[in-house]
């Protein structure tokens, strides 16, 4: 980059990696001075080579919280289900507050409200918390069904020629491999094989299941009863309804 006024600002960014050993994954933080996210990834790509970026982090490649910021983390348009990282001093300290007064809560919610929570002794320890418990927060909040749904809409999501997304999708920004998408559905849901989604899940695709509203079991099809009900096969077949 020999002309630096022609060329666009670099900006700091926090780019969160996994890398997958013995022991499982562990997260790696990598600084990158980068035009924008892409070309922070793309920075992190060269420098850990078959990493995956993380994607909790996709919009977390960023900078330490200031004071009374929160950060919402992968948290859907209600603010009803995903992680918030808030930076205050707390309340009960007099006077002057040391360093180590200082904390960052991480509450995680689900279906509007509070489940949980964790106070983290710095912003790098709130990020790993969130790491930790996102599959089991995005399994409960992500029915096979809805993972359905955006499977095809990843499928209508542009992808380039090397297989890295061509804009953003979900929490995954532009540039993030679409393998690392696909390891995102299986984690979320194991009964989900990317390999064996295909291209479109439609309906009679075996991963179509619909909930037997007398049983509760999912099923690959359900009757629809004239008082509302929908049933399996089985429920159908006992004439319940
Ligand atoms: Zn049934």
């Amino acid at each position: 980059m020999n002309n630096q006024q022609a060329a666009a600002p670099l900006m700091p960014f926090r780019v969160y990696l996994l890398e997958q050993d013995t022991e499982g994954f562990n997260e790696t933080i990598f600084i990158a001075h980068a035009e924008d996210m892409a070309h922070a990834i793309e920075q992190a790509r060269n420098a850990y080579p078959g990493c995956c970026v993380n994607w909790i982090a996709s919009h977390g490649a960023n900078w330490f919280l200031a004071q009374g910021q929160a950060e919402h983390v992968a948290m859907d348009e209600d603010g009803e289900w995903g992680f918030i990282i808030r930076f205050d001093v707390p309340e009960e300290v007099d006077g002057d507050c040391e360093l180590d007064d200082y904390s960052y809560r991480v509450e995680e919610w689900r279906g509007g409200d509070i489940v949980d929570t964790y106070d983290a002794p710095s912003y790098q320890a709130a990020r790993e918390w969130i790491s930790r418990e996102h599959s089991g927060h995005c399994s409960t909040r992500y029915s096979l069904a809805a993972l359905c749904d955006l499977w095809n809409d990843l499928s209508d999501t542009p992808v380039t020629d090397g297989g890295y997304l061509d804009q953003a999708f979900m929490f995954f920004p532009r540039g993030v491999s679409r393998e690392e998408v696909w390891r995102w559905f299986e984690s979320v849901n194991p009964d989900f094989k990317a390999g064996e989604a295909g291209g479109f899940i439609g309906e009679g695709h075996p991963y179509r299941q619909y909930p037997c509203s007398s049983c509760g079991t999912d099923a690959p099809s359900v009757y629809g009863c004239p008082d509302g009900a929908e049933l399996c096969e089985a429920c159908f077949d006992s004439a319940q309804h």
